[in-house]
């Protein structure tokens, strides 16, 4: 986008939304609590694309994935009352793994809400962060609705995982800080499922490298995101059967989509195949563990989905949290 795009685009955002602004307040927020996780580079995949890459390691944040950032940024700014009360958050398993960990670390008790088959490690991790795990039936149950029942009989604050204005705002850091760190860019490539990274990211990327074109990448199955962006309304689709289950949500958010709208270039998809293909690669030249749903940004680059070639790239690599066995399932195919 040129300057004046820009503008009109930042304009187009509705009011009530969150702002760069919010990102800057939210990394205030975080400091000395969230990682600043490095920028990585890697020769094999420059050549390989042709352009410069930089890769953001939110695998190696705490509790391993970007969503501690959002977590500890809403959890932070509860009423002293709300706080004692608790948090309750429905999740396939990151998010429910950072609000955990954030409460603890802020002293809030946190009930979790998550379905009966997500990967045993994040249930385990979120009950070893001290959350009250509460589990359902992801094809037949609401898990909306369990979590506005539990949030009335208790008081808790419901903190969903994307569709959140200070969640979003907390996502953003992550992007901010690898601008912080390598300057502008010419394509950023994020993650997304239902949105709160890529919106947030978009909010610091049109800040901080204005003429950036920003890419959303979703799961090739599950391409709701894509289908929404370029339609112009949120489409609604069955869970889509994929190894990112990060990025199994059938819808984009209500506040995750004016951003995407208005600042996002696209939405592309990869394959199953072609996230198996980039988890080696991390593992083989990397060396970094990053799970299914993590490679999606790196693999629409290395793809050249869009060419990279001559260009300043970022990577958000999202989270690193997959399970020894069904790693070495995936790596043994
Ligand atoms: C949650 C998550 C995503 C998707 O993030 P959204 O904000 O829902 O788009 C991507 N990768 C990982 C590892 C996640 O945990």
């Amino acid at each position: 986008m040129n300057a004046q795009a820009q503008q009109d685009a930042l304009r187009s955002i509705p009011p009530g939304l969150p702002t760069y602004d919010d990102v800057v307040a939210a990394a205030g927020r975080i400091e000395g609590v969230a990682h600043r996780t490095p920028v990585l580079t890697s020769r094999t995949a420059d050549e390989q694309t042709g352009g410069t890459l930089f890769f953001k390691a939110e695998n190696l944040q705490r509790a391993g994935a970007f969503k501690f950032r959002g977590a500890y940024n809403a959890i932070a700014q509860l009423s002293p009352e709300a706080k004692a009360r608790g948090v309750v958050a429905f999740s396939s398993g990151n998010h429910a793994q950072a609000i955990a960990y954030a409460g603890q670390l802020q002293g809030v008790p946190t009930v979790i809400i998550m379905p009966q088959d997500a990967p045993a490690m994040k249930v385990a991790a979120t009950k070893g962060y001290g959350g009250e795990v509460v589990l359902y039936d992801r094809y037949t149950e609401d898990r909306e609705a369990i979590g506005r029942r539990l949030s009335e009989e208790r008081g808790l604050t419901l903190i969903p995982p994307y569709d959140h204005e200070d969640v979003i705002a907390g996502q953003g850091t992550a992007a901010k800080e690898l601008f912080e760190e390598v300057g502008s860019l010419d394509m950023l490539f994020v993650c997304t499922g239902g949105g709160g990274l890529l919106a947030g990211s978009a909010l610091a990327a049109r800040a901080l490298s204005p003429e950036c074109r920003i890419y959303g990448v979703e799961p090739e199955a599950g391409n709701d995101a894509q289908q929404s962006f370029r339609s112009g309304t949120i489409v609604k689709i069955p869970v889509p059967t994929t190894i990112a289950d990060g990025a199994q949500t059938t819808y984009i958010g209500s506040k995750t989509f004016p951003i995407m709208r208005a600042l996002v270039d696209d939405i592309l998809t990869v394959s199953d195949a072609q996230l198996i293909d980039t988890m080696r690669f991390f593992i083989e030249r990397m060396k970094i563990v990053v799970e299914p749903t993590g490679c999606l940004s790196a693999a629409a680059a290395l793809n050249n989905l869009v060419t990279c070639e001559g260009k300043r790239v970022g990577i958000i690599i999202s989270g690193g949290n997959v399970d020894p066995r069904a790693l070495a399932g995936f790596l043994a195919v």
